[in-house]
């Protein structure tokens, strides 16, 4: 029997959404400068539904994070690795929830190798899946995340958190969503107005965003 998707009426559609590469520090969590113990973490509203939404329709997840304190010497590799296991615990969506991870532990002052806006990672990760960049996202709350999604060439998100919980980095996140800059980013999930959605947390404001859209 044909189904709707056995045909080839979708050409032209936007393209569905594959994969998601997702900042740590201000996206998911709060923004803790320098955040080493996980005791301190605080998981974003919204954030949960969003990833659990994702992970039922498939989508892989990729955790990508700067984490210059490693550079500067501030902390451990180990270290960033117990916060993401804390983190991942505290999600409640198992163990497997990113089909790979990145920290990149380099300093600004380093020359960069994974380090965001490096699109390296992302590369790699497309390649290993198999999955067209036309597919992907880069979702994350500052310039630098989003430039390393366009250097990528995949498409980019700005995720901007609720004033309370908002890191150092919001007023550049905004200026330059605000811009027509080369770091803007194709969605900007804080200009909730637009977007028709009153109260939803940012992240999920996102996927309703790509969702409404690939369903037009
Ligand atoms: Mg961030």
């Amino acid at each position: 029997m044909q189904t709707p998707s056995d045909t080839t009426c979708d050409v032209g559609h936007p393209t569905p959404l594959r994969a998601v590469f997702l900042d740590r520090d201000g996206t998911l969590i709060a923004n803790k400068h320098y955040l080493s113990n996980p005791d301190d973490i605080v998981v974003l509203p919204g954030v949960r539904e969003a990833l659990a939404r994702l992970q039922t329709e498939g989508v892989k997840l990729f955790l990508f994070t700067n984490q210059s304190g490693v550079g500067r010497g501030l902390f451990t590799m180990a270290d960033v690795e117990a916060v993401n296991r804390r983190m991942v615990e505290m999600l409640q969506l198992g163990a497997e929830l990113f089909a790979g991870v990145c920290i990149a532990p380099e300093s600004p002052q380093e020359t960069p190798v994974y380090r965001k806006p490096s699109p390296r990672f992302i590369h790699e990760m497309l390649a290993i899946h198999s999955i067209a960049a036309s597919t992907a996202w880069m979702v994350g709350d500052s310039p630098g995340e989003w430039e390393a999604g366009r250097n990528a060439g995949i498409q980019t998100a700005a995720i901007v958190l609720d004033p309370s919980l908002m890191s150092p980095g919001l007023s550049v996140a905004r200026s330059a969503a605000a811009s027509p800059l080369a770091t803007s980013p194709d969605a900007v999930a804080n200009r909730r107005e637009e977007l028709g959605v009153a109260s939803y947390p940012s992240l999920l404001v996102w996927l309703d965003f790509v969702q409404k859209r690939t369903n037009e």
